[in-house]
């Protein structure tokens, strides 16, 4: 599965996007989301939980492939 992944929360009115092919799976990620946002699923970052989302920008800098972007964190 490769490509730019979106997801999107009507409730929060954000969106976070995941480019699999930039992703290796390190886990970054998940282990800076406070919320846990974030899960692994075939070696790749995806976004289970997005209504969780605090919108703290951490994933986005803690990538360091820079594969997330998110909708609040220019
Ligand atoms: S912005 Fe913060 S709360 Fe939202 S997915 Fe990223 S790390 Fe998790």
């Amino acid at each position: 599965m490769t490509g730019v992944k979106k997801w999107t929360s009507a409730s929060l009115g954000i969106t976070i996007e995941i480019d699999h092919d930039k992703c290796t799976g390190e886990g970054e990620c998940i282990r800076v989301c406070p919320t846990s946002v974030y899960k692994l699923e075939n070696g790749k970052s995806v976004v289970e939980n997005i209504d969780n989302c605090i919108q703290c920008c951490a994933c986005v800098v803690a990538c360091p492939r820079g594969a997330i972007k998110h909708s609040s964190c220019g």
